[in-house]
């Protein structure tokens, strides 16, 4: 996430206060990176005349909007992970929206019940796994806790929300028990202490400190892709896709979404805006430059996420998912799974 400073995040502050408050503008407050959601909005301005501004965050999002209040500016928030987006709604800073374009472009796994949050695309959490060293084909998320795995699996913090999102799913599909059992199997794999983000995980394969790695399908393009960075191209290439599965043989999967802001005062742009991320054209944009999957059903990922192998993704509703949230963050805790194997 990028971080703005504060002058900068001031200076959009008067901007919105001003001109931005005026017809013909959506104002949006976001932690997503700038490069992947500009190519998104520029397309939004070109077909409607709306014009977008945004401001970056990298923290605080929910509790500036609190704060601001009725005079907050925002229009539309958007962000990744199922938790924040609860979040979100949990705050108070959302409003329901019943829009029959939107429901009727988004599955209804990918978005509230009650219209708070709408998921725009989706993204697998997988495993990554050495080219030299794993000859396995298939991993289940069971198999994680598979004694065949110690010392070998490295992966960010538990408390991380991509792997609280795979544990609460867990927990809908197993039970606290069996997840519990599981999680301290999978702490005793671990190749090392829990740290740092998701792509680094795939470095250590590299380094040989462990065989598999947790990890979102994106980041494998984004290291794959990456020109300014060959570290990180030595890594993405020196790992394949593995798509676990639960029994019921899918594959989890988290999104990223958006939400209409309680006190929108340019309304009417934020739904035209996200009616038209939830389209065709806005699901087409992300798929290529973000090497996310579109949640418009039988709309095709890039070629290079399709080289990654077919997803089937896990039809357990998000909010489902996010429900169990709080006890998947406890349980992290009383397994100690970020001591790391040895404690
Ligand atoms: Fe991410």
């Amino acid at each position: 996430m990028r971080t703005n400073s504060a002058a900068a995040a001031f200076a959009l502050a008067s901007l919105f206060s001003g001109a931005a408050l005026a017809d013909g503008t959506v104002n949006i407050y976001t932690y997503r990176q700038p490069e992947l959601i500009q190519p998104v909005l520029d397309a939004f301005t070109a077909e409607t005349g709306i014009k977008t501004e945004v401001l970056f965050l990298d923290k605080g999002l929910a509790e500036r909007v609190a704060a601001e209040g009725q005079n907050s500016p925002v229009d539309v928030i958007m962000t990744v992970d199922i938790s924040r987006l609860t979040a979100a709604k949990e705050a108070g800073i959302t409003q329901a929206l019943n829009d029959e374009t939107i429901n009727g472009l988004l599955p209804a796994e990918y978005r509230d019940p009650e219209g708070h949050w709408f998921g725009l695309t989706k993204r697998a959490r997988v495993v990554y796994a050495s080219k030299d060293r794993v000859t396995d084909t298939a991993i289940t998320y069971a198999d994680l806790a598979d004694p065949k795995w110690k010392g070998k699996i490295c992966m960010r913090s538990g408390q991380h929300d991509y792997n609280l999102a795979l544990i609460s799913a867990a927990i809908a599909h197993w039970s606290p028990e069996k997840t519990e059992a599981w999680l301290t199997g999978l702490k005793a794999n671990l190749g090392r202490k829990p740290d740092g983000g998701d792509r680094p995980q795939a470095g250590a394969i590299v380094a040989g400190e462990c065989d598999i790695a947790l990890g979102n399908t994106y980041y494998v393009g984004l290291m794959r892709t990456n020109e300014k960075d060959p570290k990180e191209k030595e890594w993405g290439n020196a790992i394949n896709v593995i798509f676990p599965t639960f029994e019921n043989g899918l594959t989890h999967v988290n999104i990223s979404g958006a939400a209409l802001a309680k006190n929108a005062p340019n309304r009417e742009n934020g739904v035209k805006l996200i009616q038209f991320l939830a389209g065709h054209k806005a699901q087409q944009i992300y798929a290529e430059a973000n090497y996310e999957y579109p949640v418009e059903p039988g709309l095709e990922p890039s070629e290079m996420v399709k080289s990654f192998g077919e997803l089937k993704a896990d039809t357990l509703p998000l909010a489902e998912i996010a429900s169990h949230r709080k006890a998947a963050s406890e349980m992290v805790d009383r397994v100690g799974l970020d001591d790391g194997p040895s404690s």
